[in-house]
């Protein structure tokens, strides 16, 4: 199977410099958009080509676009913004195209400005991500002095600014709205959608925020076209193209691979990762990141993709899997992501700001051995009280994603706690 992504990543190895790049075909797609194809050409084709987003959410790249106001008399400038603040717990797919091939980021990032019209481009990069830091600024670089970016673009008469921006380790920074408070040097609390940042983004002009994945396609699309695209997926209908998946958790090979989209999640867990360690055996697995719902046993064979994933009540989310084993306790594994989203919380809207916490101190409870009956009404309580729609953005409620489908396939164990007055686990 082609993995168009990845082709060019030689883990260990530093990535192509820009004319190793150019000699396997690099900038291919900006010469081809620039010379041949108008803005709403290139916005029809990625359309077409059923690109969903791959930072978690699976909304279709070209619907995206086609909501920024295009032509003469619209406010500029106009934006774009590759999201590359990856903090989702469990998640380090983007961190290989960062660190490994840079410049088919920035390849993307310019097919995407082009597309909306965007003239100036920054790359939110996550703190952590030093390497990606060196890497991207030396590709950014190489790509100005290559006039790929900056003024008059090949002789086109696009012209486009690029900048790297690195985040200071918030999770928060990841939500759209949040990244862009925190590029215009404020607090990195998200904003109220609508308006979309599409119509009101980086100082109120309009702008495309797209993740790190999501960006790598576009090259790949506009030279090989929209069917071929759809055609390296199992699907070959709404969920499209490759996907980077991950598996982390007491497997022989946790890692990341590049594979057709609707890969099962057995076919991850045991073709892929090499299946369990000795003397663990598998509970189940948040399948996208941290705040996506547990698929157990009887999901095995479900596909990883989008449409697939959210049939059986999760979401596919980042595609990374978290594995739960059977020697780990139910209970700490989401007391510890409570921690995580508790400590997360920007603390802009209540119900997060109070009610994470809260939930951190009931799980903690039941997991030291003091819970009581009632703290079960109480987290269910919160997986609706937190849910969707009840606070600002989509952190609390992709938070409680572990904690309802833990008290669903897991509850035996949380009232094993409490009737115990122990930790199974632990003695
Ligand atoms: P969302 O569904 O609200 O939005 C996704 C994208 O679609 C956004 O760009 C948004 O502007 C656009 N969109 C959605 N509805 C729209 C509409 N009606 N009109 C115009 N545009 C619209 O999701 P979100 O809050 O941006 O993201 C949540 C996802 O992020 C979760 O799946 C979570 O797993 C993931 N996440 C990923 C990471 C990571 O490190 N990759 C970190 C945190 C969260």
């Amino acid at each position: 199977m082609e993995k168009p992504l990845t082709q060019h990543i030689v883990p260990g190895r530093p990535p192509l410099s820009l004319k190793e790049y150019e000699q396997v075909g690099g900038y291919q797609s900006v010469r081809k958009v620039l010379k041949e194809m108008t803005p709403a050409e290139v916005q029809t084709l990625v359309k077409d080509s059923n690109l969903r987003g791959r930072g978690g959410a699976g909304f279709n790249t070209g619907l995206k676009w086609s909501f920024v106001p295009m032509g003469d008399d619209v406010p500029r400038p106009k934006y774009l913004v590759a999201n590359a603040d990856e903090m989702e717990p469990g998640t380090f797919k983007d961190r290989l195209l960062l660190e490994g091939n840079p410049h088919q980021l920035i390849e993307g990032m310019i097919v995407a400005s082009y597309a909306i019209q965007a003239d100036i481009s920054y790359v939110f990069l996550r703190f952590a991500y030093k390497l990606a830091a060196q890497e991207i600024t030396k590709a950014i670089n190489e790509a100005y002095e290559a006039g790929y970016l900056g003024k008059n673009i090949l002789g086109s008469g696009y012209s486009l600014e690029m900048h790297l921006h690195t985040g200071v380790g918030r999770y928060m920074c990841g939500e759209e709205t949040a990244l862009l408070n925190a590029l215009e040097g404020k607090r990195a609390n998200p904003r109220a959608k609508p308006p979309f940042p599409q119509v009101s983004g980086l100082y109120g002009k309009p702008t495309i925020v797209n993740n790190v994945e999501t960006l790598c396609c576009l090259p790949h699309i506009v030279n090989n076209g929209a069917e071929w695209f759809k055609g390296l997926s199992r699907n070959k209908s709404e969920d499209a193209g490759t996907k980077l998946y991950g598996v982390s958790g007491k497997v022989n090979k946790p890692g990341c691979w590049e594979l057709p989209m609707g890969v099962t999640v057995r076919e991850l867990l045991e073709e892929y990762a090499g299946g369990m360690k000795n003397g663990y055996k598998f509970r189940g697995a948040l399948p996208g990141g941290a705040s996506t719902d547990f698929l157990v046993e009887e999901h095995l064979d479900v596909k990883m993709d989008y449409n697939s994933v959210a049939a059986v009540g999760s979401r596919m989310g980042t595609g990374t899997m978290i594995v739960l084993d059977d020697q780990t306790c139910p209970v700490g594994f989401v007391q510890n992501l409570q921690h995580f989203f508790a400590q997360e919380s920007c603390g802009f809207c209540t119900p997060c700001r109070e009610g994470l916490p809260w939930v951190e101190k009931v799980l903690g409870s039941i997991d030291n051995g003091t819970g009581k009956q009632t703290d079960l009404n109480i987290l269910d309580f919160h997986t609706k009280y937190l849910g969707p729609g009840n606070t600002f953005c989509a952190l609390a409620p992709g938070a409680m994603e572990p904690l309802q489908s833990a008290l669903k396939y897991f509850r035996e164990d949380f009232e094993r706690h409490i009737h115990e007055q122990r930790c199974p686990w632990r003695s």
